[in-house]
């Protein structure tokens, strides 16, 4: 298996076990980590408005509820696999044990590429995806919300759904959704403020002056687009963003308000002008600050990372690391911000989403910028604070914070001395 193909379960099996023993915990610790609670595979069968039917296969991975119910995104891609989604449920318990979070973990997705359905079937794929997953989600159960390439418009379809099976409007059962149905004010932009806020933490431990920092980024999705603009805003220069369709740069920065004007009227980012074209590898190898992988797991291989220049690599993305490409940038003396932290503001605001569903009291956005901002910098805080402890890399810190956390829980309900 190359590189480029690590298989993100494996991957995250073998930092548990790491960690776990770096904590000096019992191994038997690993062994109820390692595997989830709980593992649904569905199938299904969409008939599509040209009157084909297609079949398609569908996860609900639920790792561990020891601290609150599952929680975590669904994702729409052709690349899903159970492992990928094993592998991003556990993921969601680590954040957040590390934020704090009375919150378990969950992940789903299907393996499908939306862009090869209109409207209607992909409406039709999320009702029957979320009809399929119904015994086992609830909002006391298991929250599902947005992850890659689905969005307000899906949770929408999907807590519908939910509301007709059950009978009732349930609104703490999805959290991502639109403002007017119980979504949250500044959960959109969540996940990108929170990298950001790291990106501040980080550069103030690194003694980096942010205002004139420069950065590149993977992807323009709601993560990579929300960091851009939240980079663009601290002063930062971002000076390339990549993405599907291609890659831009220019070197006294992009004008990031006029791109998100550009991309919000539906063009891509390889057709915005005044500025020269550039490759993935290109951007990654760029003398920049930071650099912020915002799109796909498994993007900073041995292949990319040695000709990695940033100072500061923040993991927008879940799992863009391989082990290898860690490796390379640890030697280098980068400073990574790992995703388990880095992108957790998204399961913070969802968090407060679920509690305003639950309160059926609502928020202003100030409150819930200020409330993301304290449990970012906290866990940031945390977190650094076992690296510098141990003396040990800001991933492994990551996961012996969280698993530290979540070691508490399963000493409380006796599962372990
Ligand atoms: N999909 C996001 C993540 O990977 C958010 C999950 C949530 O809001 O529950 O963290």
């Amino acid at each position: 298996m190359s590189t480029h193909d690590q298989n993100p379960y494996e991957i995250v099996k073998k930092l548990l076990s790491e960690s776990v023993e770096q904590l000096g915990l019992d191994e038997s610790i690993y062994h109820i980590l390692k595997k989830p609670m709980r593992v649904m595979e569905v199938s299904i069968p969409i008939r599509k408005e040209d009157g084909s039917v297609e079949n398609y296969t569908g996860y609900r991975s639920q790792h561990l509820d020891v601290l609150g119910p599952c929680k975590g995104g669904i994702r729409f891609h052709p690349s899903v696999t159970l492992d990928e989604v094993k592998a991003l449920s556990i993921w969601m318990s680590l954040k957040s044990a590390i934020i704090e979070l009375p919150l378990g973990g969950g992940k789903g997705g299907v393996i499908v590429n939306p862009e090869d359905l209109n409207q209607r079937d992909l409406e039709e794929l999320s009702r029957s995806y979320i009809r399929k997953i119904t015994p086992v989600i609830g909002p006391e159960k298991d929250i599902p919300a947005p992850d890659m390439n689905t969005t307000p418009e899906i949770m929408a379809w999907m807590i519908d759904e939910y509301d007709k099976l059950r009978g009732y409007n349930i609104p703490g059962l999805i959290t991502g959704k639109p403002i007017i149905i119980g979504g949250s004010e500044g959960r959109l932009d969540a996940t990108g403020r929170g990298v950001v806020i790291h990106i501040r933490e980080a550069a103030n431990a690194l003694n980096i002056d942010l205002s004139r920092a420069t950065a590149a980024l993977q992807g323009f999705g709601n993560v990579g687009s929300a960091t851009a603009k939240f980079l663009h805003e601290s002063g930062v220069k971002v000076v390339a963003v990549t993405d599907v369709s291609g890659g831009i740069y220019k070197e006294e920065g992009l004008n990031i308000p006029a791109l998100l004007e550009f991309i919000g009227e539906g063009n891509v980012i390889a057709d915005f002008k005044e500025c020269e074209s550039i490759s993935n590898e290109e951007m990654f190898a760029l003398p920049v600050d930071i650099l912020i992988p915002a799109a796909l797991e498994n993007q900073i291989t041995s292949e990319t990372a040695p000709s990695i220049q940033a100072k500061i690599v923040a993991e927008a993305a879940n799992g863009p690391t391989t082990p290898e490409g860690n490796r390379i940038l640890e030697e280098k003396g980068t400073f990574i911000i790992p995703d388990i932290l880095c992108n957790a503001g998204g399961v913070t605001v969802s968090y407060f989403e679920w509690v305003q569903n639950t309160m059926n009291y609502y928020w202003k956005e100030e409150r819930v910028n200020k409330e993301l901002e304290e449990k970012m910098i906290a866990a940031f805080k945390r977190v650094y604070e076992m690296k510098e402890n141990k003396g040990c890399e800001m991933r492994q810190a990551a996961y012996m914070v969280g698993i530290r956390h979540l070691v508490l829980a399963l000493q409380a309900r006796g599962w372990i001395q």
